[in-house]
């Protein structure tokens, strides 16, 4: 479906303008100060129409905070988004932030509209008006609380969203990498090390313009697309620690990529927040290779206990493949171009339904599924619905338990391999 991105400092109605969207009034609450939250996307209906609706949520006490959460939420919306919707509050008018974003959005490839908030009197009409200035065209003025003027915006954006979402790359295009992971593990040093330059940290707060998100760097003769980088060259936001940055920004490269470089730091024991971001790797279904960053600062006893965390906390990911660097030597970099193309190699295949089946048959043969209350179950066919990542369905009679389900994911793996790529398994049951 296409996307409408819902941008706008906090407290100018933008989760009142969603909940008009989506019809209903619960499920989204104003921005809260100290309460960070993570953007959402809502199906929404009109005149039979349907569409998303993203609300990239976010507050940042401090304004230089603020400008930033905001700019990456422009970028994040022109990214992923078929539309945007800036909404102003027309009782404060354009605020220097309001200024910076428009700046930002007026560079957007996708149709942008504004939005007047608060729009209740006649006074707050003619203070809508002076949004003119902010270069993008008529401020639609709306009362999102009331209601006023929803339904009209609400129509402008069908007339200029197109039916399907657009194409944003082209297929054949350099493979395209998300390099995550939290603050400090040496995220900026590798794309440095990997670029072959000491790049310039660009120091840009107030409203200069945004940087081109993406990287495009050569290896090994290929070119790979490293997406959404510019928030690891913008280092001063990172660096304040707020994790609401990195998450948005995470969740934003993952959306684009289709390989997850996940960082953790081997000097340090793995914590929570490295947990938290393979979590939404895990979620995104891209393909992994896990790189273990410091390793210059990696002793014996050291590598004892890392061995004891990875058991302990990766095992969820036991077909990521690893690779221990150092970023800072350059010690072992080379090794990750050839972990990166298995992966999406395996994140790319197909296995052709002739010969899952002949496999299925062996294995079920072999070992057949737990009789449940007194049947045995079936399972009688599989076919591979889908691959980046690989996804199979599995046809049966009957319920087949999880335990057994898992059996064939690990037997599927065993026989196929799909080292580097998560892999689903279906089970549709059939009477
Ligand atoms: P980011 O926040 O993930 O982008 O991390 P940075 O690239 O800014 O690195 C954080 C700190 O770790 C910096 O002081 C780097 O010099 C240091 N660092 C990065 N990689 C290595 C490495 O392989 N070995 C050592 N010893 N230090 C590193």
């Amino acid at each position: 479906l296409p996307v409408v991105a819902i941008v706008g400092r906090p407290n100018v109605g933008k989760s009142t303008l969603v909940n008009r969207f989506i019809g209903r009034r619960e499920a989204v609450v104003e921005d809260v100060p100290g309460v960070t939250r993570d953007r959402v996307s809502y199906p929404a209906t009109w005149t039979g129409r349907q569409f998303m609706v993203t609300d990239t949520g976010g507050w940042e006490p401090d304004a230089k905070g603020m400008q930033a959460s905001i700019s990456l939420q422009a970028e994040q919306a022109m990214r992923s988004a078929d539309l945007i919707v800036l909404v102003v509050d027309a009782t404060v008018g354009a605020t220097a932030t309001d200024e910076a974003v428009a700046r930002t959005l007026r560079r957007a490839k996708v149709p942008v509209l504004l939005a007047a908030n608060k729009v209740d009197s006649e006074r707050a009409e003619a203070d809508a008006a002076t949004l003119w200035s902010l270069g993008l065209g008529e401020p639609h003025m709306i009362s999102a609380s009331h209601g006023r003027g929803a339904a009209d915006l609400l129509d402008t954006i069908l007339e200029n969203l197109p039916e399907t979402p657009r194409e944003r790359y082209a297929a054949g295009g350099p493979r395209r990498i998300a390099l995550v992971g939290k603050p400090n593990v040496g995220k900026s040093s590798l794309l440095n090390r990997l670029a072959g330059e000491q790049r310039v940290v660009v120091d840009d707060v107030a409203g200069t313009t945004v940087d081109p998100v993406d990287e495009i760097i050569e290896l090994d003769g290929k070119t790979w697309q490293f997406v959404d980088t510019a928030g690891l060259r913008r280092k001063v936001h990172t660096a304040t620690g707020h994790e609401y940055y990195a998450s948005l920004r995470t969740r934003g490269a993952l959306e684009s990529a289709e390989l997850a470089l996940l960082l953790i730091d081997a000097s340090q024991e793995i914590t929570e927040q490295d947990l938290r971001v393979l979590s939404m790797i895990i979620d995104s279904g891209r393909a992994l290779v896990i790189v273990f960053n410091k390793w210059d600062l990696v002793d014996e006893e050291r590598r004892y206990d890392l061995d004891k965390e990875i058991d302990r906390e990766l095992a969820r990911v036991p077909w990521a493949r690893r690779v221990n660097i150092s970023a800072e030597t350059g010690r072992s970099v080379q090794k990750l171009v050839p972990a990166m193309e298995e992966a999406l190699e395996s994140w790319d295949r197909r296995v052709s339904t002739g010969k899952l089946n002949n496999w299925l048959k062996d294995v079920i043969a072999a070992t057949p599924p737990p009789v449940r209350g007194g049947r045995q179950p079936r399972v009688m066919f599989a076919t591979q619905a889908a691959t980046r990542p690989p996804t199979f369905v599995m046809f049966t009679n009957g319920f087949l338990e999880a335990g057994y389900r898992r059996f064939l994911e690990r037997r599927l793996r065993e026989e196929f391999g799909f080292d580097g790529s998560p892999v689903r398994v279906n089970v549709r049951v059939k009477d």
